[in-house]
């Protein structure tokens, strides 16, 4: 009994120790993307997105090298220097500048570094500004830069989140089945059979009555709504870390839901049901549940992972936040 309650008390003391320097990033990397902003107009949830995408890519890539500060935008050298520029670690502005690198010096120390905060946002908000700062032209900059339409549609639904809520704290999490309801689920991951739609099973089937409310799991746009074969009526949400949860199986829809729109934890999107398997409006194929499937972008492919742990933890956070 001693133990179990010392044990609770060290998992909490270190989640709340994370959560504190988590905040104090939060507000630096903020007031980085607002001195960006008043310099070249370049609204801050701009930048953020592009930041929390280029984030997410470097953290599920091991070719491209650690950020050493809190800005994690990578620029290749070529790009930084320029294509022609024989040296690929130039950070003089000026011969930078010759060979139409994009690097620039954003902090005043007369060197554009590649690593510096300051230097790498104020080059990129550079960047965009010959375009024009409205977000119509933003777009366009965004495309020529990254070239692959996904990129530019996940920096455009992370604007949405950032623009709409104000801040960069946008972690928190629900259970998609609200606590009162009856409901159960297991660690399924992997296993052959299922009703996901998949030759292995991508998710965890959450088993509860047709109609039970179902939530949103996140902050997040959402990316898909609609029917398929498998799936039957499906939402999928794409979050600020660029996972995409996939709800599937439901027996309709919350009223007015379309995509592009932004939810957030334990809003509701729609209700469980047995829809699937055949063509719109087939049901009852199989006992009603909710399947739940979390997927991940890394800049080039997606693929899924176990969301059972996931499930259990925010389940919990749930309980408690109830009493
Ligand atoms: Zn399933």
């Amino acid at each position: 009994m001693i133990i179990v309650t010392m044990i609770s008390f060290t998992a909490q003391s270190i989640t709340y120790g994370a959560e504190t320097n988590q905040n104090e990033e939060f507000q630096k990397r903020m007031s980085l993307y607002k001195k960006v902003e008043t310099v070249t107009n370049i609204p801050w949830y701009v930048l953020a997105s592009i930041d929390q995408y280029e984030r997410n890519v470097r953290h599920s890539r091991n070719d491209i090298p650690k950020a050493k500060g809190l800005i994690e935008i990578y620029i290749k050298p070529e790009i930084w220097t320029g294509p022609l520029n024989p040296n690929k670690n130039d950070m003089n502005p000026l011969s930078i500048g010759f060979f139409g690198g994009m690097g620039i010096d954003g902090d005043g120390d007369e060197r554009a570094d590649p690593t510096n905060d300051e230097d790498v946002l104020y080059a990129f908000a550079h960047f965009l500004q010959a375009y024009g700062a409205d977000l119509e032209n933003i777009k366009i900059g965004l495309w020529d830069y990254y070239q692959r339409d996904k990129a530019v549609g996940l920096i455009i639904g992370h604007m949405k989140l950032y623009q709409k809520y104000g801040h960069l704290d946008l972690d928190k999490h629900a259970f998609p089945v609200p606590l009162n309801h009856n409901f159960s689920y297991n660690n399924t991951w992997g296993d052959a059979r299922g009703w996901g739609g998949r030759r292995i099973h991508e998710g965890t089937d959450i088993f509860a009555n047709y109609g039970v409310p179902v939530r949103a799991t996140c902050y997040g746009v959402i990316e898909m709504k609609g029917w398929n074969r498998f799936g039957g009526w499906r939402v999928g949400i794409r979050d600020i870390d660029n996972t995409y949860h996939y709800f599937a199986h439901l027996n309709g829809f919350a009223d007015g839901l379309q995509t592009g729109q932004v939810v957030e934890p334990g809003q509701l999107i729609g209700s469980v049901g047995s829809s699937g398997y055949g063509p719109p409006g087939t049901a009852g194929k199989f006992p009603p549940h909710l399947h739940y499937g979390l997927y991940k972008d890394n800049g080039r492919t997606e693929w899924s992972f176990d969301p059972y742990p996931h499930l259990k933890a925010w389940e919990r956070a749930d309980r408690r936040n109830r009493k």
